[in-house]
């Protein structure tokens, strides 16, 4: 581990910091720093962690995957927030999410959505839902390409099962400010979906920017942020 700056500090401290960050970049953009939601992104974090960051004030919580959302849900029922699944959905596994998530942020099949359909037949409310755009059209990475995209999002407006929302993307991983084009054609594609007013004109959520990058994400317009890192301390895979 290199000896970063925010090493030692609690989760706290962390957010704080994260806050200040992305109120710094908002003045910048001359934006108000209220309009961008963080995301505290708890993918291999304890429930402790996760508690820790709710305490802390944040409100949202994204998981990648939907068994390790579901183990530590029963954890955190006192406490009021809410979550996000980001990473990819198996079909199989959509039938496990109602009642479960707030908004799907990585929609990028109409399999997918077909299978959202089955899972919320019947329920009173539509999810919320991102579709993910591969915006640096890498083949490592889920999420479809900007005409694919549209297409999509417009199936999600004739879909009684999911309430369009926005977009998410995670652009490649390029050094410092080489990522800001990728945000930039994300921006255009937002508000080109935007425009369109579809499900009754609730698309106002850009997610994107991560612990490397969200600084520049808020710079090119990103409504939300998803964090990990930055919050929490590097990633242990075991
Ligand atoms: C892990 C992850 C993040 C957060 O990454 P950090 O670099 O730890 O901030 C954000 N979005 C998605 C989809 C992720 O999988």
């Amino acid at each position: 581990m290199t000896g970063k700056s925010s090493e030692g500090m609690t989760i706290a401290e962390r957010v704080a910091a994260v806050r200040e960050r992305m109120a710094d970049a908002a003045a910048k953009a001359g934006r108000p720093v209220e309009e961008i939601t963080l995301v505290a992104v708890t993918k291999t974090r304890s429930a402790d962690e996760v508690r820790a960051v709710l305490e802390a004030g944040v409100g949202h919580i994204g998981e990648n995957r939907v068994q390790e959302l579901l183990e530590k849900a029963p954890y955190l029922v006192d406490m009021p927030h809410q979550t996000h699944l980001i990473g990819h959905l198996q079909r199989n596994k959509a039938k496990y999410l109602p009642g479960q998530i707030d908004m799907l942020q990585s929609l990028s099949s109409t399999g997918t959505l077909a299978a959202l359909e089955k899972a919320w037949a019947g329920r009173p409310r539509p999810l919320d839902v991102l579709v993910e755009v591969n915006i640096g059209d890498e083949t490592s990475k889920s999420g479809i390409d900007a005409a694919e995209a549209v297409a999509l999002c417009e199936a999600c407006d004739q879909s009684p099962a999911v309430n369009l929302r926005g977009l998410m993307a995670i652009p490649p991983f390029v050094e410092g400010e080489k990522v800001r084009p990728y945000f930039e054609q994300m921006y255009r594609l937002f508000v080109d979906i935007q425009a369109k007013k579809m499900d009754n004109n609730t698309v106002n959520v850009l997610s994107m920017g991560m612990s490397s990058d969200f600084e520049y994400a808020i710079m090119e317009g990103a409504t939300m942020i998803r964090v990990g890192t930055e919050l929490f301390g590097p990633r242990q895979y075991i």
